[in-house]
């Protein structure tokens, strides 16, 4: 693509080995192993990485790639957890049943109950212990909750720890390739969510490599239908360099399980949260599937396999995914782990920016009552941006309006004797909802009301409080003053058969929150069922309603619905209170994603619209298109709304289309 070849190309893999040899020689090499995007060295001498801390550093930066500095010996098991108990401070809680040994790459996982009073850098005490031991270790925050999850993360990979390095090996090999061909062009595929909201998946070429962004299932229709254009001949799983997940809703991640199903062995690359949320809703898809009488489109077994193949990656760390890409989280405000997706393609050449799902909000009132920082807006470079457009067409009520109405609703239902339902997305909306009225009970705005909680729902807000250092500060604080900002004494775990009969059958007034967020099978179809025929229930649905799925039909205003109960139908009539209050939404609304583009930094020169309806989508292109000097663009952005399976080629800043014919490389 560009004529200057030293351009494209980083340091070989000879090179990078060399220079980390001169380098690194006083430390004792034993051997140098490319694990995953990362160079892993092992050494003889961990001590001297202690005592040249800035060594490290700077090597990582001058070959701009993720070095780890591994032991080749290290001490017993018992030695190091009686070394451990004496480095960490014994107010940040940490007891040896939670110290765990990873014997294959030399990792100790420790649970820690408040990493914030360990004092010492983490880097320095991950040296020391390093140093003194010869294990690397992982501090890891405990929950507040117990969460089921976290727990079965950490064994399958102590378990399937050999399994593990296998996988991190073949994937070190093929990202730290020499280049083939180079890059020769960047292309962008939409394979899903291009025209329409649901399974998220752009397929990014660059000649050199291919590079999948999201692989999500749609909210509605179980066949070929809920998939992307996997079958599509643009998409071939052997050419795969690289699975980038940008957050754990299914409408993004809902069909990566089904890639190894059909033989990817690649990388996925999600933050740790995305990991965590991921497993829980992708069981829940199988389970669901299973218990509607139809065949899940992938098994555990996928999800096992998918596991051995993911690679966690904290928000603003560059990491290499391919010889010509790499890939940057920022944080997207959207849920517990969502991120917005950099790709830094060619040294340089060309640069995506991937919004994924984005919350952006700005005033200041507002910022006390939120669950997670606002998304990223300042990037080093930004060519071609595609941005999600959910809420395009027109602005929902204020975050304040919705939770005036959601109190209010509450008090009128409470007096009515009724029962709240509210279908929520298991992740997200649920524990802004918890939030929400959990703070209400504790000020005395809403009476002591029983708010169930379904089981997904409280999964995911253990999980929440594992990543407290990723929350908004209000409630980062609170929960470090030993508050649980989620739970409170009128919260009750709804975990089995006999607590949902509770919830639908007791006398009193209660809320009820349950899964699928869409009204799309799961708890709350049972909920519904059992109470929709009551006018003083009410049903309130808190975020977005995709077409075809019951709750837009409710919204929409149908009072009859059918339900298939073993080969029956069953007339629901629909009597109880249904209502909107769209201001939760984890989406930005069309001021939101207007003001992002005002302030996004630098601007990007295409803008592709996603993730949205037909109507969202051209309303939005046209507003950027008429304003484009108001949103602060030097000149007019090229604007883009492409279909599924059309093919958008980007091109370099210089790039003169009309040479393409003598181009020579
Ligand atoms: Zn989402
Ligand atoms: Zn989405």
């Amino acid at each position: 693509m560009s004529t200057k070849n030293s351009h494209n190309k980083g340091l070989s893999r000879k090179q990078i080995i060399i220079t980390l040899w001169q380098a690194l020689k006083d430390a004792g090499i034993a051997s140098i192993e490319f694990e995953g995007p990362e160079i892993a060295v092992y050494v003889n001498n961990p001590k001297y990485i202690l005592e040249n801390e800035r060594v490290v550093a700077d090597l990582a930066k001058t070959i701009r790639k993720r070095i780890v500095v591994r032991a080749k010996n290290r001490k017993s098991r018992e030695e190091t957890i009686k070394f451990i108990m004496e480095v960490i401070p014994r107010e940040a809680g940490v007891s040896p049943s939670d110290i765990e040994f990873d014997d294959v790459l030399g990792e100790v996982k420790v649970l820690v109950a408040h990493p914030e009073k360990i004092g010492v850098n983490l880097r320095k005490l991950q040296n020391l212990i390093l140093a003194e031991t010869g294990w690397r270790i992982h501090i890891i925050k405990k929950p507040l909750l117990t969460s089921r999850i976290l727990a079965s993360v950490i064994r399958h990979y102590l378990e399937k720890s050999s399994e593990r390095r296998k996988a991190l090996r073949s994937i070190g090999e093929r990202v730290f390739r020499d280049m083939v061909v180079g890059t020769r062009y960047v292309r962008v595929i939409g394979l899903g969510s291009f025209g329409e909201v649901g399974r998220s998946a752009i397929l990014v070429d660059t000649g050199e490599s291919k590079i999948l962004l999201d692989a999500g299932a749609s909210p509605t229709g179980l066949g070929p239908e809920a998939f992307p254009y996997f079958y599509t001949s643009e998409f071939r799983i052997e050419d795969l360099d690289a699975v980038v997940i940008t957050h754990a809703h299914l409408d993004h991640i809902g069909m990566l399980p089904l890639l190894f199903k059909y033989g990817y062995r690649g990388p996925v690359y999600m933050t740790e949260p995305t990991r965590d949320i991921a497993i829980l809703v992708l069981q829940d898809y199988i389970e669901l599937a299973r218990r509607e009488g139809r065949d899940p489109p992938y098994t555990l077994k996928d999800i096992e396999t998918m596991l051995n193949y993911t690679i966690t990656v904290p928000y603003n760390t560059v990491t290499d995914v391919a010889p010509d890409t790499k890939l940057t989280f920022s944080n997207a405000g959207h849920i517990l782990g969502s991120a917005v997706a950099h790709l830094h393609i060619g040294q340089g050449l060309f640069n995506i920016l991937y919004t994924g799902d984005i919350k952006y909000y700005r005033m200041k009132g507002d910022k006390g009552t939120r669950l997670l920082p606002t998304a990223a807006y300042q990037f080093h470079r930004v060519e071609a941006l595609i941005i999600e457009s959910t809420y395009g067409a027109v602005d929902t009520q204020s975050r304040e309006e919705a939770e005036k109405e959601l109190i209010e609703m509450v008090n009128k239902v409470h007096k009515r004797g009724g029962k709240l339902l509210i279908p929520v997305m298991a992740v997200g909306r649920g524990q802004e909802i918890l939030a929400v009225l959990n703070r209400a009970y504790k000020e005395g705005r809403i009476p002591p009301i029983n708010i169930y909680v379904d089981g997904m729902v409280y999964e995911v807000t253990a999980i929440y409080t594992a990543y407290i250092n990723l929350l908004a500060k209000p409630i980062r604080e609170a929960i470090e003053r030993g508050e649980n900002p989620f739970i409170s004494d009128i919260t009750i775990y709804v975990n089995d058969v006999a607590k949902r009969e509770e919830a639908i059958n007791t006398p009193e007034p209660a809320i009820i929150l349950a899964t699928s967020g869409m009204m799309q099978g799961g708890p709350i179809i049972e909920y519904f069922k059992a109470l929709a025929e009551d006018p003083k229930n009410a049903l309130a649905f808190v975020s977005y309603q995709a077409p075809g799925t019951l709750g837009r039909r409710l919204v929409e205003g149908e009072r009859e619905i059918i339900f298939e109960e073993n080969g029956h139908l069953r007339p629901v009539r629909v009597k109880l209170e249904v209502k909107r209050i769209e201001g939760f939404t984890g989406h930005a609304t069309r001021s939101e994603l207007l003001m992002y583009l005002r302030h996004l930094k630098p601007k990007p020169r295409t803008i592709i619209f996603n993730h949205g309806e037909y109507n969202a989508l051209t309303s939005l292109a046209l507003t950027v298109k008429r304003q484009w000097e108001r949103l602060g663009f030097k000149s007019p952005p090229e604007i883009l709304i492409p279909e599924n399976l059309e093919a958008i080629r980007l091109y370099p800043r210089y790039y003169k289309k009309n040479l393409s014919l003598t181009y020579s490389g």
